[in-house]
């Protein structure tokens, strides 16, 4: 086995846990979609989240919407939370940590039910959502005032760590901010015993945006989400780091299904 950057020795299982689904089209996901000239094409979009374990430490990245958040916009829930753990065999007691890649009703609705965890986010995540300009139309509608609510109330009792540019999760779990999408916005590189896994969660919803250089239709910076593309491309350059794009059905095909709704992506 080669040693991982940063490992410390450490490797994780890594699973995609899909939890629920939508149909949408290549125009509604793409940010100036008509500008390439191409016919518009149906495309679905998947909504996960993702679990590093090993012996040592079981650490969940998102938590997916809640059954009011996903009703609210018409998502179809697959597997509600305590399915969706249970699916890849764990329950919310055992996870010791919660990164929040941003703060997205996608990825942060499920976590009130991990009381006993440490929750991770960036600093400028935190503090945008929480500040004036979240609370701005056009930023608001992809939060739930109740979840950004439950932020600050996790702040308030110490169980929020507000991270810095870098910052090491646990030997091995590395979360970087590469804004574009949101403020904040994280990227997460998994040691495994197979290379780096590097979830992309939102930098990169689609491998499209990546292969294509095409932005997604929500995004707070422009420059920034084309700068996070660089990132995540340039980490990827190594052939032992895979990327997994945050919402794409092309990861249930690109990785072996080892349950209903989970895919390993370390194996
Ligand atoms: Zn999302």
């Amino acid at each position: 086995m080669t040693e991982q950057r940063g490992t410390a020795g450490e490797a994780y299982e890594v699973l995609a846990v899909r939890y629920g689904t939508r149909q949408t089209t290549a125009a509604e996901v793409f940010l100036g979609y008509a500008g390439y000239g191409e016919p518009d094409r149906p495309l679905g979009m998947d909504y996960y989240f993702w679990v590093a374990r090993n012996q040592a430490r079981t650490i969940v990245i998102d938590t997916g919407f809640s059954p009011a958040g996903g009703a609210a916009r018409g998502r179809t829930t697959l597997y509600p939370l305590p399915a969706a753990l249970a699916a890849a065999g764990l329950t919310a007691d055992e996870v010791g940590q919660v990164v929040v890649t941003h703060a997205h009703y996608d990825h942060v609705g499920g976590l009130p039910a991990f009381g006993a965890a440490e929750v991770l986010m960036t600093a400028p995540e935190y503090e945008f959502w929480t500040g004036p300009m979240g609370g701005r139309g056009l930023f608001a509608h992809v939060t739930e005032a109740d979840e950004i609510d439950h932020l600050r109330s996790l702040r308030a009792a110490g169980r929020l760590t507000l991270t810095g540019r870098s910052h090491a999760v646990a030997p091995g779990i590395e979360m970087t901010e590469v804004g574009g999408h949101t403020p904040g916005q994280a990227i997460v590189t998994v040691a495994t015993e197979r290379g780096t896994v590097l979830l992309a969660s939102d930098a990169a919803h689609y491998y499209e945006e990546l292969d294509r250089d095409r932005p997604f239709s929500t995004v707070t910076d422009v420059p920034g989400m084309y700068a996070a593309y660089d990132v995540i491309r340039s980490l990827a350059a190594d052939p032992s780091v895979t990327v997994v794009a945050g919402h794409d059905p092309l990861v249930a095909e690109r990785f072996p299904a080892v349950a209903d709704g989970v895919w390993l992506l370390s194996g």
